[in-house]
């Protein structure tokens, strides 16, 4: 738990969310400004920066993240993108390592 950080707010329950799903590595819940009909960010409850990191400190955790994020894009239909913004330039904005799982849609290709 990092004290400053969103995401570590949500997991401890002090920031309330749109919680859809819960392992005893990840936490998933909605996001709040959805792009997709089905937006779903799956994060894991250590704290982290991103998707490396946390494969690296935390590799049973990374694997629960991985299969809690398709369990939520099965139950979307099974079409799906998983997206890790990873870093200021690429649009990170929460340095808490976090899938998004966009999924009802078409989705064009190349992402912008
Ligand atoms: P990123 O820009 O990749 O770091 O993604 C962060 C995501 O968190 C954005 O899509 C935001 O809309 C979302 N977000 C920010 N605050 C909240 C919140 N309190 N609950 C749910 N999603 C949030």
């Amino acid at each position: 738990m990092t004290d400053d950080c969103l995401f570590c707010s949500i997991v401890a329950g002090d920031v309330p969310s749109d919680i859809v799903a819960e392992t005893d590595h990840a936490v998933a819940f909605r996001d709040v400004n959805p792009q997709a009909p089905t937006h779903v960010l799956v994060i894991p409850r250590v704290h982290q920066p991103d998707i490396g990191s946390l494969a690296e400190a935390e590799p049973e955790a990374t694997i629960d993240l991985l299969r809690l994020a398709r369990t939520i894009a099965d139950d979307a239909g099974g079409t799906y993108r998983l997206v890790f913004n990873t870093g200021a330039d690429a649009q990170q904005s929460v340095f808490h390592c976090h899938a998004h799982v966009l999924a009802g849609r078409t989705l064009g290709w190349p992402p912008g």
